[in-house]
């Protein structure tokens, strides 16, 4: 495939430099960047427990790196995977992670997660 055969700016784009091994272009890197950003968002709009994690943070004053060394986590991103629905952990790492916000896991009936959150 010649380059003129693939737009550029496009993820399609961003595909075809990666195929060849190379870096993409500046549009086709903007292209991959949104794409990235949207699948952030459309995994996060996914996972309420997510929101309800970032709110909990939030509200102790945490950042995501801040809570991730509490946690004895070695990245820094790990807690933001984990909130944006990415990465997934085991329970006893949830009420850990509850504990180090001052938070208790508890299922309520009937209720939305994110609106019960305290
Ligand atoms: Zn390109």
């Amino acid at each position: 495939m010649r380059p003129e055969d693939v737009e550029h700016g496009t993820q399609r784009g961003y595909a075809w430099h990666r195929r060849r091994g190379e870096h993409a272009c500046g549009p086709c890197m903007e292209a991959h960047g949104r794409d990235l950003a949207n699948r952030r968002a459309r995994r996060a709009e996914a996972s309420p427990l997510g929101r309800s994690l970032t709110q909990a943070r939030q509200r102790a004053g945490l950042s995501e790196a801040e809570l991730a060394e509490q946690l004895g986590w070695s990245s820094p991103y790990s807690v933001g995977w984990v909130e944006n629905g990415s990465r997934r952990v085991s329970l006893q790492a949830l009420e850990e992670w509850a504990a180090a916000l001052g938070c208790r896991i508890e299922l309520i009936p009937g209720e939305v997660l994110e609106e019960s959150a305290a």
